[in-house]
């Protein structure tokens, strides 16, 4: 759904500090380091690591988190959730704008979501085609079956995925944290007085966000942006985060649930589903089949990663005319 001609223009960011990435500044190799082959043999005798005094860890680490924390408190995308459709929308953001400032929240001290196994637990990655065209975008390398291709190892595509995410240098990843709330600004639709349209997100430490029964004046942090993609799933203990709130503040009459295990349709309901739900906010992945009362799918990840492409489609034509309103 595009955004009303009449709703609110939340500002676009104006501060733009990335700009295409220089490898020559990643250093590989500093001045004084030696290689393995240089120490190969020599543990017992010649070996011992640099100094170092423990503040200087607590400073380098501390440092760049607290500098990425001013720097995306205002970002121009943020995904929710860093599950397989996450992490491919994501890609895909990175690849087409190295200009925006994206950061992705993940509850799980693990990214990745359900992407680690194939069905019940087994290693094999399903993935029917056409989706092996992102694999092959991606660089991992997959058995031809015909009309499906398989990954050796879902941890094969979910490590390589997220290495590519993570090199990107205008993505963040906060993992360990948690989405809680969703910010939002009155629409300002003359038919809906009461309709809303997302401005960012509420976070929390999971670990805080876990233990709200049991601990009182335990405030969030928030990141304002005018695009969100949810991607939370449909399972754990935090599935399906955005639209289940977004029913809570009636702007969602309610979810209809997922259904019943059927593969045909499931995965193809899912990319064409993939939408901008209310104005700023784009949901993907298994968080979708949760509002449409789509089939579940099971082990195969096709959907996942075209949800995502989708996902990052839409959250840049929707960013692109906002940014668009906000100049006009
Ligand atoms: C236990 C299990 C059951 C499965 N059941 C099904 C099934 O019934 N049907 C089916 O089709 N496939 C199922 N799968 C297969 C597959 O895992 C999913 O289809 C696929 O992982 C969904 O991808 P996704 O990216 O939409 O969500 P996920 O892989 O679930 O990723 C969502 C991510 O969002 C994070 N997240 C959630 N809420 C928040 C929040 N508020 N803030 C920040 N991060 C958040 C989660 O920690 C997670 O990492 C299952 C997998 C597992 C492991």
């Amino acid at each position: 759904m595009s955004p009303p001609s009449a709703m609110t223009i939340e500002p676009v960011s104006p501060v733009r500090t990335f700009q295409k990435p220089n490898v020559n500044s990643i250093p590989l190799r500093s001045a004084n380091s030696k290689t393995l082959d240089e120490m190969a043999g020599k543990w017992e005798t010649d070996f011992t690591f640099a100094p170092i005094r423990e503040s200087q860890v607590s400073r380098a680490m501390t440092r760049r988190y607290f500098k990425d924390l001013d720097t995306y408190a205002e970002s121009d995308i943020v995904i929710v959730g860093a599950g397989s459709c996450g992490l491919s929308a994501a890609y895909m953001l990175g690849k087409a704008r190295p200009d925006l400032k994206i950061a992705i929240i993940e509850a799980s001290v693990s990214p990745g979501g359900g992407a680690w196994l194939g069905g019940q637990l087994f290693s094999a990655m399903v993935m029917r085609k056409p989706a092996d065209a992102f694999l092959t975008d991606l660089g991992v390398e997959f058995e031809d079956e015909g009309d499906f291709v398989v990954v050796k190892h879902a941890a094969l595509f979910t490590s390589t995925l997220l290495s590519k995410v993570l090199q990107f240098p205008n993505i963040k990843l906060f993992n360990a944290t948690c989405v809680e709330d969703l910010i939002t600004r009155n629409a300002g639709d003359p038919a809906d007085p009461t309709a809303v349209q997302i401005a960012g997100v509420v976070t929390n430490w999971t670990l805080v966000t876990m233990h709200h029964d049991d601990q009182s004046c335990m405030d969030p942090n928030t990141i304002n942006a005018p695009i969100i993609i949810s991607t939370t799933g449909h399972d754990g203990p935090f599935g399906a985060f955005c639209v289940k709130r977004l029913v809570s503040m009636g702007q969602l009459e309610k979810l209809n649930g997922m259904r019943g295990l059927d593969m045909n349709t499931a995965e193809d309901a899912i990319v064409k589903g993939t939408r901008e739900i209310v104005p700023g906010l784009i949901v993907g992945g298994m968080e979708l089949s949760e509002i449409d009362g789509s089939n579940r799918m099971g082990p195969t990840f096709g959907a996942m990663v075209l949800s995502g492409c989708k996902a990052a489609e839409a959250a840049l034509e929707a960013f692109d005319q906002r940014k668009a309103e906000c100049s006009a």
